[in-house]
């Protein structure tokens, strides 16, 4: 079976075949040749590869390829960029000239201070032309916030004022002893606190709640107890002629915390010194407490 297939196939390659041109009248033979499939394949099969074999030359040999899309002369590109760097030279040296001849026109008209030096072909970057000056309200009033802000914190104390005085008298600060102001408050002439003269033994209370954070002896203002309150308070209370807490103790407002007394070289009388702070900045006493 196999060996007949092969046999007419051998015997189909093997065919010959005529082909030929007859005149359509008389039938004579023009034209006339031998073929058979071997032939014929091997005659398509060079023709297509002369044809493959021309084209591809014409486009490799030939400027024919400048034509195919994409493809570019690394010679031209080059060339191109060279005249690129030569238009943008003179497109400076263009401005370099405008300038020039701006400047001579204003100087043959007159318009120019002589006292000040001539504009220049100046790139967009130079400084000069960036004035500092030009800034909206909106911004200097923003850099002055932030300047004012970076002060040190013990100025902030006294730009709160208006809120810190509500704010404490909304904490009710008890009087911390009975008796009469006999000194005010005067920061500019350091003191920073009032004198309250009273009966002997009178007693001292903490004018809020607080924790002791200082009670100690002084040689100058005797025995001295310092609260720490909420929120940034501090109350101190000097003169005393004893002191009924310890450093770390928790007190209540109106609580017992000292005696008044006459204790220390500045004191000349029973009275006690009085002193509120906030946020490291002194308060009068009399704007949060009746005396
Ligand atoms: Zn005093």
């Amino acid at each position: 079976m196999a060996d007949k297939i092969k046999t007419s196939q051998n015997k189909n390659l093997k065919n010959r075949f005529r082909f030929v041109i007859l005149n359509d009248e008389t039938f004579e033979e023009k034209f006339a040749l031998t073929l058979t499939r071997t032939n014929v394949w091997l005659f398509f099969s060079i023709t297509a590869f002369t044809l493959v074999f021309f084209t591809a030359s014409a486009i490799i040999y030939t400027p024919l390829k400048y034509f195919i899309p994409g493809f570019g002369d690394y010679n031209y590109r080059s060339q191109m960029l060279q005249l690129e760097f030569k238009t943008d030279s003179l497109r400076r040296e263009m401005q370099g000239r405008e300038v020039w001849l701006q400047n001579v026109m204003d100087i043959a008209a007159g318009r120019v201070d002589t006292s000040k030096p001539l504009k220049t072909n100046t790139s967009p970057t130079d400084k000069s032309d960036i004035k500092l000056s030009d800034l909206s309200n909106e911004e200097q009033e923003l850099r002055q916030q932030v300047e004012d802000e970076d002060n040190f914190s013990l100025s902030a104390g006294a730009k709160k004022d208006d809120g810190t005085v509500d704010q404490v008298k909304q904490m009710h600060p008890m009087k911390p002893v009975e008796g009469s102001v006999t000194e005010e408050y005067n920061a500019k002439g350091e003191h920073f606190g009032i004198d309250v003269a009273a009966k002997a033994d009178e007693p001292v209370k903490a004018m809020l709640d607080g924790k002791v954070i200082s009670a100690a002896f002084t040689l100058e203002t005797g025995y001295v107890i310092t609260i720490q309150h909420a929120t940034d308070l501090v109350s101190v209370y000097k003169h005393n002629s004893r002191l009924f807490k310890r450093t770390g103790d928790a007190v209540k407002a109106g609580e017992v915390i000292a005696i008044v007394g006459s204790t220390g070289e500045l004191s000349s009388g029973p009275h006690l010194h009085f002193e509120i702070w906030y946020a490291g900045q002194s308060l009068n006493p009399r704007d949060y407490i009746v005396f």
